[in-house]
């Protein structure tokens, strides 16, 4: 059976005391032997906090981006052996809200991915269409477009440690989401792109939903064969909800 994970994404949300009982929250609820895998990817400057909170605890934790360049003359950038020295374990890459505020091109996603996982960490890759794509019936040819890259530059064992996040821009943040049904079909057509490229890689890669998650809403949509969890925004900063959309998972 694939992994399911439950990942919170922070955005540039939290603090140093707020962080503390979320992650004390987070960390009561989770043991090593949990069946759903949860992640939590915190702003670059509480890494260290999630890193003493969380270690040990079977929760996973890591970044919202990472650079695409090795080091060097970058300013303003985090590169993914930095991410290594705080053992992340997961960071999120292609959020639609780097796409669209700095500007990041599918290729740049894709070279992000690969940082990411040749220091061993395993990158959760954003795709999803926005409002004015869906309504014009243009899903499923954006998601192959921002998938390609991805291909064109991991190989099948690099590939095998990437978690796809399918995000409907239009849902993210919205309180709006796709039926169950409708996610669930979008999710297979995510894993007959996997499938192309190989039916082990397509079996075995956790393929999320992201996108006004609750705990209200989760059951059902991670209860659809292809949804093997969520990643998580707005409902990911209180700990009660968070765990409750894991439960949902299990
Ligand atoms: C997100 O930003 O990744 C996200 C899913 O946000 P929200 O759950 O708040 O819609």
């Amino acid at each position: 059976m694939r992994q399911h994970w439950v990942i919170g994404n922070w955005k540039m949300n939290g603090g140093l005391a707020a962080n503390q009982t979320l992650l004390a929250g987070v960390r009561a609820a989770a043991g090593p032997a949990a069946p759903v895998r949860l992640g939590v990817c915190a702003p670059f400057p509480y890494l260290l906090q999630c890193q003493q909170a969380l270690d040990g605890s079977g929760v996973v934790w890591g970044a919202q981006d990472l650079s695409a360049e090795i080091g060097g003359a970058f300013t303003g950038e985090v590169c993914g052996a930095m991410l290594t020295d705080f053992d992340c374990g997961i960071v999120i890459v292609g959020h639609s809200e780097r796409r669209l505020y700095h500007g990041e091109s599918e290729v740049r996603v894709a070279e992000k991915a690969l940082r990411a996982v040749e220091n061993g960490i395993r990158p959760v890759f954003c795709i999803g269409e926005t409002q004015d794509q869906h309504d014009a019936g243009e899903t499923e040819a954006v998601l192959a477009r921002q998938l390609m890259p991805l291909f064109a530059l991991l190989n099948e064992t690099r590939l095998a440690m990437v978690i796809v996040a399918y995000e409907p821009v239009w849902a993210i943040g919205t309180g709006k989401t796709p039926t169950p049904e409708d996610a669930q079909a979008v999710h297979r057509f995510i894993r007959a792109r996997l499938a192309d490229h190989s039916a082990a890689l397509a079996e075995a890669l956790p393929v999320i939903y992201g996108g006004s998650v609750k705990s209200g809403n989760a059951a059902s949509l991670f209860a659809q064969p292809d949804i093997d969890g969520g990643l998580i925004g707005g409902a990911s900063l209180d700990a009660g909800e968070f765990l409750a959309i894991a439960k949902a998972a299990h």
